[in-house]
């Protein structure tokens, strides 16, 4: 997708984190996993991490980067058997500490010992990847989501829908937005558009598509987006922040011009670029209140559509502040020759001591491995760890 198809006058501008400030990173905990997802980017399935191997990766991002928020991912984070000290370890750096998991784990655990373990260290957000690449592991999709969504609720603990955009799974989100707003401590999707492992290059669904569908049937548009690594005019990831009302499924999208103004404020504030927003439930009504009068500040023209949403919210306490992020992974550019990524990378893990990019590392540098031989990863390599001050 490129910026000229967004909507003229929208006011969007690109999210580009400096080098040094962009303040989230993965850190791959295990490669071992549970299930085999349709086309998952893993290619080496058998390392665990020691705690202190772990730990010595957060303060090598923690180095290199300015962080906010880490996310834990694999394999399947569940299964490292010291995965709540890792999350405590997080939290003792003053950083947000994100899962990312497949819930199956949660699924057997009938006393839910892990989710209470990982609740007392400290987890702020577990994102829950369940979508139709795993179809031969879940028959009914939506079952497995609410068992996994009651849990959290239950828990008291905020999550996130995580999908891969399967051809199958084309302009869903509104959908799915909807109809599990309902839980107070859902909080959005996070969405990667699909890629073949063994042609990373291909790109069977589009942004375009996907943005289309959200404003057409959500009525939102993005309130940033995060440009490729050549600033060359292509979209990376689109980033929507809004608020949705659990009655009626009507959505006020914050402006890119509340968007910015509030980083820059957190800037200021914490010295650190801002990259997860979590808003307690207890919090979520403020929040609603204090967004609507800068957004009636910002464009009067909204005024109508803010009181509406009040009065239906019962007065903001239906009110859900959520996010959408698409990704899409890295791609060609056939008229310029060269490979794109996502500027500076928000997603990169550390990989035999060198942020890069999760969604290719296995491609590039492969954990314990000698590096593959081929043009593609050659060029990868170079393009990603140059774009990420590496090399
Ligand atoms: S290049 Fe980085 S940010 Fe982009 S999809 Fe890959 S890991 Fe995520």
């Amino acid at each position: 997708m490129r910026v000229e198809e967004l909507r003229a006058g929208s006011g969007i501008r690109p999210l580009e984190y400096p080098l040094r400030e962009t303040p989230h990173a993965t850190i791959e905990t295990n490669r071992t996993c549970n299930i085999q997802c349709r086309l998952c980017y893993t290619l080496e399935r058998s390392h665990i991490k020691t705690l202190a191997a772990i730990e010595r990766e957060i303060d090598l991002a923690l180095e290199k980067r300015s962080l906010q928020t880490i996310t834990l991912l694999g394999g399947e984070p569940t299964l490292h058997p010291r995965l709540p000290e890792i999350v405590a370890s997080i939290k003792r750096r003053n950083l947000v500490c994100q899962i990312l998991t497949n819930g199956v784990v949660f699924l057997e655990d009938d006393r839910d010992r892990l989710l209470d373990r990982l609740v007392e260290a400290g987890v702020d957000r577990i994102l829950l990847h369940v979508d139709s690449g795993q179809s031969h592991v879940h028959q009914d999709l939506d079952e497995v989501r609410t068992r996994l969504f009651q849990k959290m609720e239950r828990k008291k603990v905020h999550f996130s829908l995580s999908l891969t955009i399967y051809e199958e799974e084309r302009g869903l989100m509104s959908g799915l937005i909807r109809k599990y707003s309902r839980f107070r401590y859902f909080d959005g999707i996070l969405a990667v558009l699909v890629k073949d492992p063994n042609t990373p290059l291909a790109q069977p669904v589009g942004l375009t598509e996907e943005h289309a569908s959200l404003e057409r049937d959500l009525g939102i548009l993005p309130s940033a987006y995060i440009p490729s690594s050549a600033r060359d005019g292509r979209i990376s990831w689109l980033v929507y922040q809004y608020f949705v009302d659990a009655l009626t499924g009507q959505v006020l999208a914050m402006s890119p011009a509340a968007h910015r103004l509030i980083r820059k404020i957190y800037r200021i504030l914490r010295g650190r670029q801002l990259f997860s927003i979590i808003v307690k439930p207890s919090r979520q009504r403020r929040s609603f209140f204090f967004i609507g009068l800068l957004e009636a500040f910002i464009d009067p023209r909204r005024i109508g559509r803010i009181v509406g949403m009040i009065r239906s919210s019962r007065l903001g306490e239906e009110a859900r502040f959520q996010f959408i992020v698409i990704q899409t992974p890295p791609s060609f550019d056939p008229e310029n020759n060269r490979y794109l990524i996502c500027y500076h990378c928000p997603d990169a893990t550390i990989r035999n001591g060198m942020l890069t990019p999760v969604c290719i590392a296995d491609f590039i540098n492969p954990l314990n491995g000698p590096l593959p031989e081929g043009e593609l990863s050659k060029e990868l390599y170079q393009l990603a760890y140059s774009h990420l001050g590496e090399i």
